[in-house]
């Protein structure tokens, strides 16, 4: 298919199957928080990562157990990736954030990897050298926001850091052996042609990440996206459009690179636009059929 997704990679690399489970730290984000912006990115609500409240109470330990739990009811006999996805995962003191991550160990019959998601500018020397003790006992990969490759499209959706605070996270993190870099990008964002687009998965290439993980723009409610969009100042692509900027771009995409998401998922109940008539499955059968 041109492309290496994260399902064959899992496949690659362990004799079992191997699916992600949500972890929620509540780290908070320092960009929502003021400390290097205010109110966060123009597209952001966390609470359309997972319907949150359900785990609030819960801490990381009991969330694990729990995950696991259903995930055996359900019939799934594999191994599991700690996803630790929603707000800002190294947002913490040290002994805190090694306090999240140890539980790991306690569940090592079923869990054999970590995915931390978190900003480039949240990732200090020491945090890395965390990072990469975990690395020797699993499969560890540091999800990192990138979004764009242009500082324009990075200004005008507030993320609070430049490119070169994303370059010089991952050429940090890439000094620390074992950790797996993944960047975060969403395409479709507001001035963004194909060749600004372009230019962000070429970065990717050039800067050696292990993975790319690509959303197409959605609103969602609670953000400044949402009043842009209610003015008519955000267009939006149907599944058509959008299929065919993947189709555009992948090729360009260096194939040893893992491809972790090609399509946004948010809560149909947050979601504003775009309201698509094929659901991500159906998306993705006719991408692949069409990458073939
Ligand atoms: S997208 Fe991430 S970095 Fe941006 S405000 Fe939301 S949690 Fe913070």
């Amino acid at each position: 298919m041109r492309i290496r997704t994260f399902r064959a990679y899992l496949r690659e690399r362990f004799p079992f199957p191997v699916k992600k489970l949500p972890i929620h730290t509540f780290l908070g984000c320092p960009h929502r928080e003021g400390r290097t912006g205010k109110g966060g990115c123009f597209y952001c609500n966390n609470a359309s990562f997972a319907l949150l409240d359900e785990v609030r109470s819960l801490d990381v330990r009991e969330q694990v157990r729990l995950g696991i739990e259903r995930a055996r009811q359900r019939g799934f006999r594999g191994k599991f990736i700690l996803y630790f996805q929603t707000y800002t995962n190294t947002f913490a003191p040290i002994e805190e954030l090694k306090r999240q991550f140890d539980v790991a160990y306690e569940f090592a019959g079923d869990v054999v990897g970590l995915s931390v998601s978190t900003r480039p500018d949240c990732l200090g020397e020491e945090i890395l050298a965390l990072l990469s003790r975990y690395a020797k006992d699993m499969m560890l990969w540091l999800e990192i926001g990138l979004q764009s490759a242009n500082d324009r499209t990075l200004r005008l959706i507030n993320r609070g850091h430049d490119f070169a605070t994303f370059r010089d996270a991952v050429e940090r993190a890439k000094g620390f052996d074992g950790i797996l870099t993944c960047a975060h990008v969403i395409l479709g964002l507001p001035g963004e042609t194909r060749e600004d687009m372009l230019n962000t998965i070429e970065w990717v290439n050039r800067l050696g990440l292990d993975g790319i993980k690509i959303h197409h723009l959605q609103v969602v409610k609670g953000t400044v996206f949402e009043r842009w969009y209610r003015e008519g100042k955000l267009p939006v692509m149907d599944w058509r459009e959008y299929m065919d900027l993947l189709l555009y771009l992948l090729p360009h995409l260096d194939p040893r690179i893992v491809v972790h998401r090609l399509v946004s998922d948010c809560p149909p109940s947050l979601l504003v636009a775009p309201r698509w008539e094929i659901d991500k499955s159906e998306f993705l059968s006719l991408l692949y059929r069409r990458l073939r």
